[in-house]
């Protein structure tokens, strides 16, 4: 538990985990945002249920949202890929990783910005960027302006929509 802000309460926590899902989408993340896609990995409900299991399936198939902080994936730093969760394209690098302490594993940018896909989200009262796989289509997390890189970008993706590939 040790990326519980230090003060640690339960009230700085949730304002915490607030702030970071607040931001709104930026002009340049705003332009690739609800482009059509055909995905190339198809699958029946069935099959989805199937393959990834109850909890899977609701984060990566019905854009749930892990609890934050509980990720299996949220302090790892050794070096390799994260792979989609539910086609296993390889989405984002263990370079792009940083620590937002915002609950969820986040990332300066894809591998390659072509292997996802945004869309506008309006849930929970809130303008943001969904990230989802180009390849399957499958629920990765959001997307924000306020990232520590070049490109501004923090991808905060659930540890559930990914699989990790040591190198
Ligand atoms: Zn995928």
């Amino acid at each position: 538990m040790g990326s519980i802000p230090i003060n640690g309460s339960s009230f700085a926590f949730q304002t915490r985990a607030f702030f970071c899902i607040r931001r709104a989408p930026s002009r340049v993340l705003l332009k690739r945002m609800n482009e059509r896609n055909e995905p190339e990995v198809v699958r029946s409900e069935t099959e989805w249920r199937a393959r990834l299991g109850p909890e899977r399936y609701h984060i990566l198939r019905e854009a749930g949202t892990e609890r934050p902080f509980t990720g299996s994936l949220l302090e790892l730093t050794a070096e390799g890929r994260y792979l989609c969760g539910g086609c296993g394209a390889a989405l984002f690098t263990a370079e792009a990783k940083f620590e937002s302490h915002c609950g969820w594993p986040s990332f300066t940018e894809p591998e390659e910005l072509e292997r996802v896909r945004l869309l506008e989200d309006h849930s929970h009262g809130m303008l943001r960027t969904e990230v989802r796989c180009k390849r399957c289509d499958s629920h990765l997390g959001h997307v924000f302006d306020d990232g520590p890189g070049p490109k501004r970008t923090r991808y905060c993706i659930n540890s559930l929509s990914l699989d990790f590939q040591p190198k």
